[in-house]
């Protein structure tokens, strides 16, 4: 019997315990930890992993990225232009697909090319959607190079 109040007695004492830190949350408006989202927004911490993005401008197209990729989030197809230089003519992030691994982004030779943003308010309604198109597209036929040398990293 002793046994038996003991632990009502503990278990009261317990809820007690939490209650007040729920009461204490409720009555000091200091405390408040809601956010009114989306009115306020969290900015995120700097080493945030959100949306991929790719300055394409400054990309080589040389395919480490997607080569590294353990999900296949990454189509690159390049072909050469008239310089001889690698164009990405078709760089597609399939970020439903993507693991935020961050591997992509260590191998890319290019400094600031490849990157995550604090962007993390990119939901869709379909899967197409979710694909980020950073492709250059086809040469205008004048800068077609003489072989147009076409690579595809990844179907
Ligand atoms: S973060 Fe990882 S999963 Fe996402 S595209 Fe880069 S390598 Fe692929
Ligand atoms: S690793 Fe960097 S430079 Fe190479 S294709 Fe990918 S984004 Fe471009």
């Amino acid at each position: 019997m002793a046994g038996y109040f003991k632990r009502m007695f503990s278990s009261i004492k317990s809820i007690m315990a939490g209650m007040r830190v729920t009461i204490g949350y409720g009555v000091n408006p200091k405390t408040e930890v809601t956010q009114q989202y989306p009115e306020v927004r969290r900015e995120p911490f700097d080493r945030f992993r959100g949306k991929l993005f790719v300055d394409i401008n400054i990309c080589t197209g040389c395919t480490a990225c997607a080569r590294i990729c353990p999900v296949d989030a990454i189509v690159l197809k390049t072909v050469r232009d008239e310089n001889k230089k690698l164009r990405p003519v078709v760089f597609d992030i399939d970020n439903a697909k993507c693991i935020y691994c961050g591997l992509c982004v260590e191998a890319c030779p290019v400094d600031n090319c490849l990157y995550f943003e604090k962007k993390y308010e990119f939901s869709s309604y379909s899967r197409e959607g979710l694909v980020s198109h950073f492709g250059l597209g086809e040469p205008k036929s004048a800068e077609k190079g003489p072989e147009d040398d076409r690579k595809e990293a990844v179907k």
